[in-house]
């Protein structure tokens, strides 16, 4: 690859745009740093309501990054606050065990009058809108796309990315934001840990009669967790007010989720329904099914030479927890507080040192998030009878201790551990 006259023209190429990439794009741009976004298809078509049906809980502490980088006004009206998490144990019949587990916001509070919801429930295509918006007036970033990174040349000064188009960009850093099939992190040697869980999510929207009241919960059946995450009404129309609405991960064993996919409305109503139980009253999916294979992977290294992984590229877990896209918000805070640390020091953003900073920021709580969420999907996913009464006792003892509770509860907020300066709602 001939080096372009453009050379080192970006501090930072991001090559992805989705939730992470963008993300990573607009805190690097609004940091400062000239900074280049690559995807392969055309950023608008990212938003569109058919592209990703899906919802995320945005944490407690992620939350105070979209405000503090000027996203959350844009997103605050459509994001329904959780305000209490319910897990349960279920069996084949969906029914819920007498043994449960209640988090309530309040807890989780330093005092009660600093009680904040435990998270966001919000719409992906909402959050994809803002993040784009933002980066569009952004003037230190430039949007790359339609384009594909083909390949990378590394070198002690410089990495310069081969696109489809021809072009050819120049940086000190490129990060690899390319979600869990990205290529650049093989090409590079890095290894990893990866294996497919043999679940596939089917996700939809539910509208129910009665109001969720900020409750998020979680039923672990034998398949796997059925989550309900309480979304906002829907717009009102035709005089009438709007709908009340819950967010469905439906986590069940592939080869059944397929069979559930293929069912007609009336069979796969009465399936949904009969695992959703009846305390929110008459309840009925609308819009599309979605669908998503599950599978984990976890990176050896989130650096080299002039790289980093970020987000899923970097590990992409079960989301049995809703905290995927919050571990790669932190690694976004924490890799843009490094790179600027640098740059106002006058050290080269792209040095190997500069980069393992952020690599063993991030590291232990990635590992954590990712061996948690595996251990709780085996330990929960089957109807193994002397397992499911350890596993329905250790959630009742959790339930009545309420320092327990309070950790966990701030542990899921992302409230633990040493958070980066955006994580804390201050700009790096
Ligand atoms: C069912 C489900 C529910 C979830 N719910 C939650 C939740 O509630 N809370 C939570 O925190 N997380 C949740 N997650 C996890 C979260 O959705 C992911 O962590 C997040 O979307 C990953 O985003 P990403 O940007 O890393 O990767 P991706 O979304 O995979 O984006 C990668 C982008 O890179 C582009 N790309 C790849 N290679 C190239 C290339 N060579 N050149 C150009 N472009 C390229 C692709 O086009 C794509 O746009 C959930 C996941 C699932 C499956």
């Amino acid at each position: 690859m001939s080096p372009g006259s453009d050379s080192q023209r970006f501090d930072i190429a991001v090559i992805g745009a989705g939730l992470n990439g963008s993300l990573l794009a607009l805190a690097a741009g609004e940091s400062g740093l000239h900074t280049a976004l690559v995807d392969r298809v055309p950023l608008q078509s990212l938003t569109e309501a058919g592209f990703d049906g899906r919802t995320t809980a945005i944490a407690n502490t992620s939350q105070k990054l979209f405000k503090a980088l000027g996203v959350w006004g844009d997103l605050a009206s459509r994001a329904e606050p959780i305000l209490d998490i319910r897990i349960s144990d279920a069996g084949h019949d969906g029914r819920a065990s007498p043994l449960f587990l209640h988090f309530d916001h309040r807890e989780a509070a330093e005092d009660e009058h600093d009680a904040a919801p435990m998270g966001w429930i919000v719409e992906n295509r909402f959050l994809r809108a803002a993040l784009l918006r933002r980066l569009q007036a952004c003037p230190k970033v430039e949007l790359v796309a339609p384009d594909e990174a083909l390949d990378t040349a590394r070198s002690p000064d410089k990495v310069m990315i081969a696109l489809k188009s021809g072009r050819s960009i120049a940086a000190r850093l490129v990060a690899s934001a390319e979600g869990r099939f990205g290529t650049m992190r093989e090409d590079a040697g890095i290894g990893a840990r990866a294996w497919s869980y043999d679940q596939i999510a089917i996700v939809l929207v539910a509208r129910h009669e009665q109001p969720h009241r900020g409750v998020a919960q979680e039923k672990f059946l034998p398949g796997g967790p059925f989550a309900i995450l309480p979304m906002t009404d829907s717009e009102p129309s035709d005089g009438k007010g709007g709908e009340h609405r819950s967010s469905i991960v439906w986590t069940e064993k592939a080869s059944i989720a397929k069979r559930l996919l293929e069912l007609d409305a009336p069979r796969f109503q009465a399936e949904f329904a009969r695992r959703f139980g009846d305390h929110l009253g008459p309840v009925e999916p609308v819009g599309p099914r979605w669908w998503f294979p599950l599978g984990l992977v976890h990176a050896e290294r989130y650096v080299d030479e002039r790289m980093v992984l970020v987000g899923d590229a970097a590990h992409g877990i079960h989301p049995i927890a809703g905290q995927g896209y919050n571990l790669g918000v932190r690694d976004v805070a924490a890799l843009v507080e490094v790179l600027v640390d640098a740059k106002r020091l006058g050290l080269d953003i792209g040095a190997s040192d500069t980069l393992e900073r952020y690599a063993s920021w991030r590291r232990t709580d990635n590992l954590t998030m990712v061996a948690a969420t595996d251990i709780l999907n085996r330990l929960f996913s089957n109807d193994i009878k002397p397992l499911r009464l350890v596993r329905d006792i250790g959630l009742a003892a959790v339930h009545r201790v309420p320092p327990l509770r309070r950790f966990f509860a701030r542990h899921a907020m992302g409230l633990s551990g040493d958070l980066p300066k955006l994580i804390r709602g201050e700009r790096p």
